[in-house]
């Protein structure tokens, strides 16, 4: 969630709270850790390298995606604003695309732009998480990686 570097943790308080701040939307908030990443949260934050990378993204249990472990009170501009539902490297590893909210490619890769054209394009599935899905299904059948954020 490239979003993410203007995200911070201003303070961290008792019972897994923390007072953060949003950057760009000019707004403070506050919010608790979801239970299953505290221990995760306090060695990420300890450690303090993180590249940018919003605090409060981890890594899902077992899975190749991507959650926000303050989703229910994520800062409001996270709510009206999400940025990236899917990254997608190429068979080097190397980026290739990501998907923006409403399920836009944008890439520089022509292969991958050709094959969302004619694969991806025509599907109608409703549902996000059943669209992400085909979709993830449909690239890495193609050779490409993909990371999917929830
Ligand atoms: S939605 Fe959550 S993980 Fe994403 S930028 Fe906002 S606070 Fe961070």
């Amino acid at each position: 969630m490239g979003m993410g570097r203007y995200v911070t943790v201003e303070q961290r308080l008792p019972g897994s709270r923390v007072y953060g701040r949003h950057a760009l939307g000019k707004e403070t908030f506050f919010a608790t850790i979801k239970r299953e990443f505290r221990e995760k949260f306090d060695e990420d934050t300890d450690d303090g390298d993180r590249s940018g990378w919003c605090p409060f993204l981890a890594r899902s249990a077992g899975t190749a995606s991507f959650v926000c472990i303050i989703h229910h009170e994520r800062p409001r501009f996270c709510r009206r604003y999400r940025c990236c539902v899917m990254r997608i490297t190429g068979p080097d590893g190397r980026a290739a695309g990501t998907v923006k909210g409403r399920r836009d490619l944008v890439a520089s890769d022509p292969g991958l732009r050709d094959l969302w054209e004619r694969t991806i394009t025509p599907l109608f599935i409703a549902e996000e998480r059943e669209w992400l899905s085909e979709v993830k299904s449909r690239l890495i059948a193609a050779g490409y990686g993909v990371t999917v954020y929830d």
